[in-house]
């Protein structure tokens, strides 16, 4: 099996992205998160860069990894002076990887007008950067930065750009499409090109600006690139960089070639999820393999066809990535969506039993009442259980006050007060929070807690609200459908409230939430 290596650089470029930052021990989580995963490379970071990451390098010393290699990763040396005499080479030096990534310009253009020396001093801080790691015996890495641009401005100064770095002694070069709009068969030829000239390991680095990072990744591995790199989640600057969730699944599904060790490739989905909750990120539900939606069937024939035979609508079993099978509740789904729902519940229970038909008559009058449970399917889970008699509540509620300060001059504005009764005890307490919702979020969790202590590792991960019928003459009166997203790190539920009043919508899908978490915990 062709070996393909995978280099990660969710830490370096990842971080480009916007409303990503990580903390020291994010990081520390994410690196051994990769590791289990089997990461060959993983780019930690410029570790001259501030003081967060030289703590950071500092720590990465003292673990051990089983399949991966930390990179330390940085430019060449500065316009006119000695390699050993500039600062961030220096700290390159130090950071104790053993592997060292070093970019440098490939495009003449930028050569001249971006750093503004000549054609010649670039090259010969290509070649100096890069003999000078290689004779303290570092591995090196060369990043050819625009490498693709720079190919068609000038492929005789691009192509240069990697003779210097191969001739100082270079493991592997890597072409980098750094502006991200370059053609999947520009990438082909061009890689080939360097291919046939070069007798050295290729990387290929893309990013997603035309939306084909990964086709153009695979395009370079068909023209004899053997090292992929790109970020988990795609996560990187402006539309993000090669998704390596993306691409270790085709290369190693679907073409055949060896990314990540056969038993880890189940793995990939709750890294990515993983990493998107360290990243505080809404995770991309519509990402191949990994997301919600890429195994999810809505209408009735579909999900009737999937359930007959799985490959009728699916090009691969989700299992084969750790995700799942799952069916999209509506009013035009047939049976069988409800079906397998109703399964989860209980097993034994067919078409045409008498529950079955109880349920999907409460279905029907649920969603003329503005209910929609494609997408909130946890809250229609719990409805088959009441149904079925298999359901107990697990609180009262008697009554919940919320006070609002407007305008607010703090950052906890509402504060909730809550009185229910949980195992014939009466409990009162009170929370703040940022918004009614919110306040009352804190508060019934507060209540709940010393009863059912697992509703500490769960939180809210998104809110959303949806005006009904909003032609109505009196919009205010209006219905509103409110979707609560939670999770407990490793599982993603949603669950639903509808009203008039958007206190008591969210109300209802605050306590499906809580009461949908605490059934499944008794459950497993
Ligand atoms: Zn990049």
């Amino acid at each position: 099996m062709k070996k393909i290596i995978i280099y990660d650089s969710t830490l370096r470029d990842g971080t480009q992205a916007q409303g990503i930052s990580y903390s020291v021990e994010d990081k520390l989580k994410i690196v051994k998160k990769l590791d289990a995963l089997g990461i060959k490379y993983i780019e930690a970071g410029n570790p001259g860069s501030n003081p967060k990451e030289i703590e950071f390098f500092e720590r990465l010393k003292v673990l051990k990894f089983n399949h991966s290699k930390i990179i330390a990763f940085g430019s060449t040396r500065k316009i006119g002076i000695e390699t050993k005499d500039d600062s961030n080479i220096q700290s390159l030096l130090n950071s104790g990887t053993s592997a060292v990534a070093i970019f440098g310009k490939s495009w003449d253009f930028h050569v001249t007008n971006i750093l503004k020396t000549s054609l010649e001093e670039n090259l010969n801080m290509i070649f100096d950067t890069i003999s000078y790691f290689k004779s303290f015996k570092k591995e090196v890495v060369f990043d050819a930065e625009h490498f693709f641009d720079g190919y068609k401005a000038n492929s005789e100064y691009a192509l240069k750009s990697l003779e210097f770095a191969v001739k100082g002694g270079a493991d592997s070069i890597c072409l980098c499409d750094t502006n991200g709009g370059t053609f999947p068969r520009d990438i082909f030829d061009i890689v080939s090109i360097v291919a046939n000239k070069f007798n050295i390991e290729i990387g290929i680095h893309c990013h997603n600006d035309n939306g084909m990072a990964v086709a153009n990744t695979i395009m370079a591995i068909d023209a004899g690139a053997t090292q992929v790199q790109g970020t988990i989640n795609g996560f990187g600057e402006r539309c993000g960089n090669t998704n390596l969730c993306t691409i270790i699944p085709n290369l190693q599904l679907k073409m055949g070639l060896n990314c990540i060790p056969d038993n880890n490739i189940t793995n990939i989905t709750s890294t990515a999820r993983y990493i998107s909750e360290i990243a505080n990120v809404v995770h991309n539900e519509r990402d191949p393999y990994i997301g919600k939606y890429a195994f999810a069937h809505k209408a009735g024939m579909h999900a009737d066809a999937v359930n007959k035979d799985s490959s009728a609508y699916e090009h691969i079993n989700p299992l084969l990535v750790g995700n799942e099978r799952t069916f999209l509740m509506s009013e035009v789904a047939g049976r069988s969506a409800v079906m397998s729902i109703i399964n989860k519940v209980d097993n034994t229970l067919t078409k045409d039993s008498k529950e079955t038909k109880q349920i999907i008559d409460k279905l029907k009058e649920m969603e003329y009442m503005g209910y929609q449970y494609e997408g909130a399917e946890s809250s229609f889970e719990l409805i088959i259980r009441k149904i079925l008699g298999t359901y107990k509540p697990l609180f009262k509620l008697v009554e919940f006050k919320v006070i609002i300060n407007e305008p607010s001059v703090v950052n906890f504005n509402s504060t909730a007060v809550i009185k229910i009764i949980v195992e014939n005890q009466e409990e009162i307490t009170a929370a703040e929070g940022d918004g009614p919702v919110n306040a009352i979020d804190n508060a019934i969790r507060k209540a709940l807690l010393k009863f059912y202590p697992e509703l500490s590792k769960m939180k809210l991960s998104d809110y959303k609200v949806r005006v009904l019928d909003s032609n109505s003459a009196s919009a205010s009166a209006s219905k509103v459908r409110v979707l609560i997203e939670s999770t407990d790190g490793k599982e993603v539920w949603t669950t639903i409230g509808v009203s008039s009043d958007i206190i008591d919508a969210s109300w209802q899908a605050l306590v499906d939430s809580i009461e949908y978490k605490i059934v499944k915990y008794k459950s497993t």
